[in-house]
């Protein structure tokens, strides 16, 4: 049985769009039949390898506190008591009002673990709100856009601690994190990373890129069948579409393969949603391939896609199809990499192939870029290790001074594989500039072979 994880709070937070963020919208609507169930959706979720039951309790709120009691006995109780796990969705922009303290008071009491979700936070706003949160006494509020997809790796982290069988791992941290990269929970830096590889379990793969790019013919190469093109019609099983095969020893599942199999007219008429489509899948990835058509080069879409495989901390590979209808290979590939120089600068190290998924003609390179690919995207580094190269790097080139007085790291260690994190302490961390952290990922990347993964540091203060 998958543990089930409620999601709660006032109307309007959020609660639906990240019940559908979890569940993926199509199937969501599928299964909101009228009536039974109505009151409460069910889906089954998925959130990087983690696959819980979400429960959205959307339209059982009432909006003002009186009768809000009564009905929340009736039906959020219920779904709360079921729960393993209670997501309670607050706005982080408007702030926390009376119903969300009467909610958090309430939620306080139970026994089912709460993780405090500030919603609507994406891009970093929602400070106000997220800060006002922490007065909820639910543990610190955990910022993230259902909307855009915003914060979706530290929620399974958070979630992991309460359905993903781990052990200890307090939620909640002495408050000095900074979030000058970006806002992370605290996880005990002495504790294993909760997403470690386990060999026996697939590989999530995920093919994206525009319609004709090829993508389905390159699955169909890929795995030696046409498997796809027979497939259920798009619709009601749209979203339960994956495929598993094994390469190299090594299971592979394609996840979500929506938009490879023969398109139905409504998606013809709906060609635009490909680039939605396409965020919604990298949720679903370990690795992504981003499948570019060779005679059209890079253009907005493909690079708002590669863009968004790095920023949800995915491991990327760019595959350049029907290289075979290519006269000035030479001249196409440098097009390719300039403009992913020029406007990805963050891609750099990013492995790109050039194939031809309807020849087969240098098909067998893909794999082996996705394996590398997974491989650094699972580095674990040791402290030591780590801390030897750190003292290298601020040897060459310390931190700039700040009012007169040195900037001093003292010490880093690695708090998550997939992608590699790195907690680095200073005590003044808040005089660290972005530039100089730039500096130490781009030296992690080349000394520890980290090439074309996304890699994050977190600047903490003290020790
Ligand atoms: P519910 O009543 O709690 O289920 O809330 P909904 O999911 O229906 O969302 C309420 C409103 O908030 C809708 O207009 C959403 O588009 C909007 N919304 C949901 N998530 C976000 C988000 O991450 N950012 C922003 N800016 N708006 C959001
Ligand atoms: P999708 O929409 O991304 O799934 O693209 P399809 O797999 O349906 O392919 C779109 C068109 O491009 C089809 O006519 C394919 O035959 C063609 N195509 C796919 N791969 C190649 C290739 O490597 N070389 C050439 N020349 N054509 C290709």
């Amino acid at each position: 049985m998958t543990a089930k994880v409620a999601i709660v709070g006032r109307p309007n937070v959020g609660k639906s769009t990240l019940f559908n963020r979890l569940v993926g919208k199509r199937l969501a609507i599928v299964d909101d039949t009228p009536g039974v169930t109505r009151d409460r959706r069910e889906g089954a979720a998925m959130l990087g390898d983690l696959e819980f039951t979400a429960v959205d309790t959307a339209g059982l709120e009432d909006s003002d506190v009186e009768s809000m009691t009564g009905r929340m006995r009736l039906q959020t109780e219920a779904a709360v008591f079921e729960a393993d796990a209670v997501l309670f969705v607050i706005d982080g922009r408007a702030g926390i009002t009376p119903l969300d303290s009467h909610f958090a008071n309430w939620l306080r009491k139970q026994k089912t673990p709460v993780i405090l979700v500030a919603n609507k936070c994406e891009g970093g706003a929602g400070k106000s709100g997220v800060g006002e949160a922490y007065a909820l006494g639910l543990g610190d509020p955990l910022p993230v856009s259902a909307e855009h997809g915003e914060g979706m790796y530290d929620l399974a982290v958070a979630l992991i601690e309460h359905i993903g069988g781990r052990t200890g791992g307090a939620l909640g941290d002495d408050g000095d994190e900074l979030d000058l990269v970006e806002v992370d929970i605290d996880l005990d830096p002495e504790n294993e990373t909760p997403l470690i590889d386990d060999p026996a379990k697939p590989i999530q793969l995920a093919i994206v890129g525009r319609p004709n790019a090829g993508k389905s013919t390159l699955v169909n190469a890929l795995i030696g069948s046409d498997r796809l093109l027979t497939g259920p019609e798009p619709g009601l099983t749209r979203d339960a579409i994956a495929i598993q095969w094994e390469y190299d020893g090594r299971k592979v599942k394609l996840v979500d393969t929506a938009g490879m199999r023969r398109k139905s007219r409504v998606e013809q008429k709906l060609e635009k949603l490909s680039v939605a489509d396409s965020l919604r899948t990298i949720r679903l990835a370990q690795v992504v391939v981003l499948v570019l058509d060779g005679a059209l080069g890079f253009d907005k879409q493909d690079l708002t896609i590669a863009d968004h495989v790095l920023n949800e901390g995915r491991a990327l590979v760019i595959a350049i199809n029907k290289w075979d209808a290519v006269d000035d290979r030479a001249l196409a590939l440098k097009d390719i990499e300039d403009r992913l120089e020029r406007s990805l600068p963050q891609a750099r190290g990013v492995p790109v192939v050039t194939l031809s998924a309807l020849t087969g003609r240098h098909l067998d390179r893909l794999l082996p870029a996705v394996m590398q690919q997974y491989k650094r995207w699972n580095t674990r580094i040791s402290t030591s290790q780590l801390n030897r190269w750190l003292s290298e790097m601020t040897q060459r080139n310390a931190p700039p001074l700040a009012g007169g007085r040195s900037v001093n790291i003292r010490y880093a260690t690695q708090v998550k594989a997939r992608p590699p994190t790195v907690a680095l302490f200073a005590p003044r961390a808040e005089y660290i500039p972005e530039s100089y952290l730039r500096y130490l990922i781009n030296g992690l990347r080349e000394h520890f072979d980290l090439q074309g993964v996304p890699v994050r540091m977190h600047l903490r203060k003290g020790k």
